[in-house]
């Protein structure tokens, strides 16, 4: 993972021991050397520590948000169910009808929505039927 670093330490070391003549001061500055190593890892293990507690934490959050999104979904789709149920209720059928009652011989029949339509022939009955679009009520 850090081989870049590794390499540059293992030619730093051999540098020392080439330029450095002094057997005394050699070994100083590779023990002051090794304290310095040590710190340098020890913050870089810390960095990869937080990263990886990030990382994790960005994942905890991400599998919430998606149990939210599954949540909200199922809601979505229980709403598009009634909303179906809701229409048919109000309009008789999906297609945007509206289901008559003739009030002369009760007949029922369906009518497309139209509503500069004020008033329609029974067809069992040749009745006309006024319309009154304001009233939800089957008229
Ligand atoms: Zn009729």
């Amino acid at each position: 993972m850090f081989e870049e670093l590794a390499n540059e330490m293992k030619q730093f070391v051999k540098d020392l021991e080439d330029n450095i003549e002094n057997p005394k001061d050699l070994k100083y500055i590779l023990k002051r050397s090794e304290t310095l190593f040590d710190v340098v890892f020890s913050e870089i293990n810390k960095l990869a520590d937080r990263e990886a507690e990030r990382l994790k934490e960005m994942r905890k959050k991400q599998k919430h948000n998606e149990k939210r999104m599954d949540e909200l979904e199922s809601k979505m789709q229980y709403l598009d169910e009634n909303l179906d149920y809701l229409i048919k209720d109000i309009y008789g059928n999906e297609d945007g009808e509206f289901k008559i009652t003739c009030p002369y011989c009760n007949y029922e029949f369906n009518l497309d929505i139209d509503e500069d339509e004020v008033e329609i022939l029974c067809p069992e009955c040749k009745n006309i039927i006024e319309l009154d679009w304001n009233d939800d009520e089957e008229n």
